[in-house]
């Protein structure tokens, strides 16, 4: 029984093995295919046939010819299958739609003030289903639906439990949205500092463990360990933005002095300039000396912040969020300041900047879905 059921697992773990090669490949033969993962021809072919018949494979022509024989490439069907995924924040909603892959094939931002309010859900709905159908996708291909918002949402990612920025608690209409509302199979919330971490890991750019410090309009973060975002026992991990950096500073949202939120969250940034990040960052680098000021003291606070994580936990730390990605020049700035207060000495750089920008929660609640499936191969 046991050697059946453990016969069945091998066969399992080698057709993701052989689907996750062919979307890492772009397009593989069979014999290549074959020699990258260590099993025999037949094995991939058996697979590749399965894996044809269910849509997910199709051929994608002969190989050129060197002399031998030619064979034929395989590659995955990406469009098969897409996944939704939809960022809510106070002013502004998110969607993005991925494919199998994990890449972005659509996103858009568009201004929708967020309302705790039955119209707002019927309105969420009818731009869910204007944005599809902008982007031809039949509902029926879609995995599921991931909703980011920025609070606590349950261990089942069933309902959003208190959202600060939201002002929302759990008697939220949010927790009424059905699936069917947003033309899905099925739906999960998702913190968005965690939904954010998530793009980052599929973004393959990524290391294989790190502190994720998310840098929106309030502070957030994850830890990833083997490309796994640890759980905590109460979905409350990666509350960075309530970590004691100042005793007695600034008072946070959360009612509590000389937490990190007021001098990491976003809007100290954008505040300065019309609400723009990229305004902000403009004026920082046309020379604006109260800018520079104001981004000297944010960068002063976050080494702060990278320090005590990487010394805690001997990880690379990715800084994340809308912040983060216009962090890559200033990383050496960053490094430095860090490296005041280091007391190792550092063989290898472990501050990073994201990969993603605003659209990083949206795709990361998608990437669920896709990663989900793949695994359920
Ligand atoms: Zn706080």
């Amino acid at each position: 029984m046991s050697s059946r059921l453990s016969s069945i697992e091998v066969k399992r773990r080698n057709r993701i093995n052989v689907f996750n090669g062919l979307l890492s490949a772009s397009t593989a033969t069979k014999p290549e295919l074959a020699g990258r993962l260590g099993l025999s021809i037949p094995t991939v072919g058996m697979i590749c046939d399965e894996l044809m018949r269910e849509g997910l494979v199709r051929e994608a022509g002969m190989q050129a010819s060197e002399g031998g024989r030619r064979a034929m490439r395989y590659e995955p069907c990406l469009d098969r299958f897409r996944s939704l995924g939809i960022d809510i924040t106070r002013r502004h909603v998110y969607m993005a739609l991925i494919d199998l892959r994990g890449e972005v094939i659509a996103g858009e931002r568009q201004r929708f003030p967020f309302e705790d309010t039955e119209d707002y859900r019927k309105e969420l709905s009818g731009r869910v289903e204007a944005f599809l159908e902008k982007n031809h996708t039949d509902p029926g291909t879609i995995l599921g639906c991931g909703v980011s918002v920025a609070g606590i949402v349950s261990p089942q990612q069933d309902r959003v439990l208190y959202s600060h920025v939201l002002n929302v608690g759990e008697e939220t209409i949010l927790n009424h949205l059905t699936a069917q509302q947003l033309h899905a199979p099925q739906i999960r919330f998702f913190n968005d500092a965690t939904a954010a971490c998530m793009a980052e890991c599929y973004s393959h750019h990524a290391p294989d463990s790190f502190v994720f410090v998310s840098l929106s309009n309030s502070v957030g973060g994850a830890t990833v360990i083997n490309n796994r975002i640890l759980p905590g026992k109460s979905g409350r991990e990666g509350e960075l933005g309530h970590m004691l950096i100042v005793p007695g500073g600034r008072r946070c949202y959360c009612g509590k002095c000389g937490h990190y939120d007021p001098y990491g969250n976003a809007l100290l940034l954008t505040e300065r300039a019309d609400g723009s990040m990229q305004a902000f960052f403009e004026k920082v680098r046309a020379g604006d000396s109260e800018l520079t000021q104001v981004f000297e003291e944010y960068l002063h606070y976050l080494a702060i912040m990278i320090y005590n994580l990487h010394i805690a936990t001997d990880l690379p730390v990715v800084l994340g969020g809308y912040v983060g990605s216009y962090l890559k020049p200033y990383l050496p700035r960053i490094r430095e300041l860090v490296g005041e207060q280091n007391i190792f000495e550092e063989e290898e750089e472990f501050i990073f900047s994201c990969e993603y920008n605003v659209e990083a929660s949206a795709v990361g609640a998608a990437s669920y879905f896709t990663k989900t499936f793949i695994e359920s191969l």
